[in-house]
């Protein structure tokens, strides 16, 4: 059974807060809940479904924004790396302070380590801790459905800046290292945290960072 994707772009940023629906169940898994918070809540009054997590890739504050009052309608857990937890309740951590941008706390439910792996939607995940970008960033991975939840991790032709504070260029390098080389497959979908969807295929075949990262002698 497949999992549906829908796609909110929400903020100045233009961040992607994804809703992972599984229709049988009417249940959804809101990702990244960055802003504009009416929207995502009529998105869900919409779809019809019982929202049973809010999973944060990371905890940038273009991606929490939203959480508290979307966790606050539907009684949703928060969720993401312990690393990040604290991200959650400071202006100054999440980097709002940094960009001036209006800023109000959540607080994580419960924290995902590297290698978790739990079942939700009716589907196998685990969880991939992939820092670089932010210290605590996480890739959700289905391998049933082919899926890569990334966040600011890869997008399509780029990847995640990694001079904010917490960022590292050498563990981006490893992160992507192991994203493509063990934790997916070219037929996997990539829910990037920024502009549009991608596969790991199309991203081994023609991102230049990416490329750059794994490193000579491998195919590209
Ligand atoms: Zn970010
Ligand atoms: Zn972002």
């Amino acid at each position: 059974m497949a999992l549906q994707v829908h796609q909110l772009t929400v903020g100045p940023l233009e961040e992607n807060c994804y809703f992972l629906v599984n229709e049988d169940r009417r249940e959804a898994i809101v990702v990244d809940p960055g802003d504009e918070g009416a929207v995502i809540l009529s998105h869900i009054k919409n779809l019809g479904v019982r929202v049973s997590a809010i999973w944060n890739t990371h905890a940038h504050f273009d991606h929490i924004g939203a959480n508290a009052v979307v966790a606050a309608q539907t009684g949703a857990p928060i969720l993401i790396h312990a690393i990040e937890a604290p991200w959650l309740e400071s202006e100054m951590l999440c980097g709002a302070a940094l960009f001036g941008a209006p800023f109000v706390p959540s607080k994580a439910t419960g924290t995902w380590a590297d290698g978790d792996q739990f079942e939700a939607l009716g589907t196998q995940w685990i969880v991939r801790h992939a820092p670089g970008h932010s210290p605590g960033l996480c890739a959700l991975i289905s391998n049933d459905e082919k899926l890569v939840v990334g966040g600011d991790l890869l997008f399509k032709g780029s990847v995640g800046r990694m001079d904010l504070p917490g960022g590292s260029a050498a563990a981006m390098t490893q992160s992507l290292r192991s994203l493509f080389n063990d934790w997916s497959k070219d037929d996997f979908r990539v829910l990037p945290g920024h502009g549009p969807v991608t596969t790991i295929g199309q991203e081994r075949k023609s991102n230049w960072l990416v490329q750059e990262a794994l490193g000579p002698g491998l195919e590209g």
